[in-house]
C-alpha cells in the first residue's frame, strides 16, 4: 500500500463518511476541502433508516441521535383546505431494520462528527482550504495538482474519490457528462423557531400538496437543540433574489410564521453518465443530484461513499481483484435513478399537481396506502431506502 492510498476530493459529508470508512480500516486517506470552514447552511437533515445502518456501522448513531431529532412518523397535507391526507409510521419497519425511524440532523453535523473521528486515526487526515484543480487518472495512479492559497503541490494516490458536490471538479476532469435537466423554479428554505407541532398538529417531516404553491416542512434540532422548522418552498420561474428575499414577500410565503433566515439553490435532476473512470470515482452529489423533496440526496451520497469504501478496502488488502472496483458503477447508477431520480420526481409531481383530478387520484392513492399495512410497509421500504440497499 502505498502513503497515500486514497485521496478524496471534497470533505463535505460524503467525502468525510468515505474517509471515516476506508481510515476505520487501516486504509491511509488524504481530504482536500476546499473551503475554510464547513457549509452550515440549511440542506440536508432527514437522515432514513438504511443509512441509519451504515452510520452504526461506522459508530456514529449514538451520536447523530443525540445531535438531532427523532421522527417516527411523516404526513401528507392538503394546503389549501389544511387537511391531514395521510400518515406514514416507519414502526411498520419495526421487523425490517434496527432503526424503524428517520433521524433529523442538519449535515454539518454529520461533517463535524466525521470530521472529529477521522482526527483520532493516525492513518487519515482532512485539510481545509485546499483545493484540488487539477486530475490525471493514469493507469497505475491518480495525480492531483492542489491549490492552497498562492502554493501549490502535486500529490500521488493509488484511487481518487471525487466527492467534490454537484460543480465537481473531479467529474469535470474526467470528461464525465452530467445528464438531466435544472427547474425553471428555485428553492426557497426558510427557518423560524415557530412551533408547527403545536400550533398547526404538523409531525416533525410534512409535505404540503397545494396547486399554487408546494411546501415541506422539518424539524431540526438546531446548534442549541432547542427545535427549529425549515420551510421549503418553491419560487417562480425568474423571479429574482431581491423579490424573494423582500420582507412582503417572505411573509406572504411564510404567512404567520417567523423567518430568521434563508437561503435559495437552484434545483437538478441529473445523475452523471458514469461514476467511475480508471481509478477515479465519483460519489454523492458529484454523481448525481435531484430535489429535496423525500430527503433522498445526501443518503443515497453516504451509501455510495459505503459501498464505495468497502470495495477499495477489499482490492486495497488484496481480498479482490481490481475490476471488481467495475462493480460501483454497475451497481451505484441504476439504484440512484430507480430510487433517488424516480421517487424525487414523483414527490415533486403529486406536491405541485394542479389539476383537481390528479390532485384527488394523489390523496386517494395515500390513503388508501397508509390504510393498507402492506402496502405501508412496500410504501416505507422504498421511500427510506431500505429496498434499494437490499437490492442485489
Ligand atoms: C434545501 C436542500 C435540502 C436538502 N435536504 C436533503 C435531505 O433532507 N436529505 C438528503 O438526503 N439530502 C438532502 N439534500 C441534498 C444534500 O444536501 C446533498 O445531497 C449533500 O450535500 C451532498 O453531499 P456531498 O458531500 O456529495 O456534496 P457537498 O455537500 O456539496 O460537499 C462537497 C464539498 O466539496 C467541496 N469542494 C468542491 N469543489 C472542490 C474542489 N475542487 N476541491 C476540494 N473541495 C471541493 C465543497 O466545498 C464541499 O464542502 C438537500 C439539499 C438542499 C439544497
Amino acid at each position: 500500500m502505498n502513503e497515500h492510498s486514497v485521496l478524496i476530493a471534497g470533505g463535505g459529508p460524503v467525502g468525510a463518511i468515505a474517509a471515516l470508512a476506508l481510515a476505520r480500516q487501516g486504509i491511509a486517506v488524504r481530504v482536500f476541502e476546499a473551503a475554510a470552514a464547513i457549509d452550515e447552511s440549511p440542506r440536508a437533515a432527514t437522515t432514513h433508516p438504511a443509512t441509519l445502518e451504515m452510520l452504526a456501522d461506522l459508530g456514529l448513531i449514538d451520536d447523530l441521535v443525540a445531535r438531532g431529532l427523532v421522527a417516527r412518523t411523516f404526513q401528507f397535507w392538503d394546503r389549501p383546505s389544511a387537511r391531514l391526507i395521510a400518515e406514514f409510521d416507519h414502526a411498520v419497519l419495526a421487523r425490517d431494520t434496527s432503526y424503524p425511524f428517520v433521524v433529523q440532523c442538519e449535515q454539518h453535523k454529520l461533517v463535524n462528527l466525521a470530521i472529529e473521528r477521522l482526527s483520532g486515526l493516525p492513518n487519515a487526515r482532512y485539510d481545509f482550504a485546499t483545493q484540488v484543480t487539477e486530475v490525471e487518472a493514469g493507469a497505475d495512479a491518480v495525480e492531483i495538482t492542489l491549490r492552497q492559497g498562492d502554493r501549490t503541490e502535486r500529490m500521488t494516490g493509488s484511487y481518487l474519490i471525487g466527492a467534490d458536490g454537484g460543480r465537481s471538479t473531479v467529474r469535470k476532469a474526467l470528461g464525465i457528462a452530467f445528464d438531466g435537466y435544472t427547474f425553471p423554479e428555485r428553492f426557497l428554505v426558510l427557518t423560524t423557531p415557530f412551533d408547527f407541532a403545536q400550533e398547526r398538529g404538523c409531525g416533525f417531516r410534512s409535505y404540503f400538496s397545494d396547486p399554487d404553491e408546494w411546501a415541506n416542512l422539518f424539524k431540526v434540532a438546531g446548534n442549541d437543540g432547542r427545535g427549529l422548522w425549515r420551510v421549503v418552498f418553491p419560487t417562480l420561474p425568474g423571479e429574482t433574489d431581491d423579490e424573494v428575499f423582500n420582507e412582503t414577500s417572505v411573509q406572504r410565503r411564510l404567512q404567520k410564521f417567523f423567518p430568521k433566515s434563508g437561503s435559495y439553490p437552484n434545483v437538478h435532476q441529473r445523475v452523471a453518465a458514469r461514476f467511475s473512470k480508471g481509478r477515479a470515482f465519483l460519489a454523492g452529489d458529484a454523481a448525481h443530484v435531484n430535489n429535496p423533496i423525500g430527503g433522498l440526496g445526501l443518503n443515497c451520497g453516504i451509501h455510495d461513499a459505503v459501498e464505495l469504501a468497502s470495495l477499495l478496502v477489499k482490492v486495497l488488502r488484496g481480498e479482490e481483484s481490481a475490476d471488481q472496483l467495475d462493480r460501483y458503477d454497475a451497481r451505484r447508477r441504476p439504484i440512484n435513478v430507480k430510487y433517488v431520480q424516480e421517487q424525487t420526481i414523483a414527490n415533486k409531481k403529486r406536491l405541485e399537481a394542479k389539476d383537481p383530478e390528479a390532485r384527488a387520484e394523489n390523496f386517494a392513492f395515500l390513503r388508501r396506502t397508509a390504510a393498507d399495512p402492506t402496502a405501508h410497509r412496500a410504501f416505507l421500504l422504498r421511500t427510506s431506502l431500505l429496498e434499494s440497499v437490499r437490492a442485489g
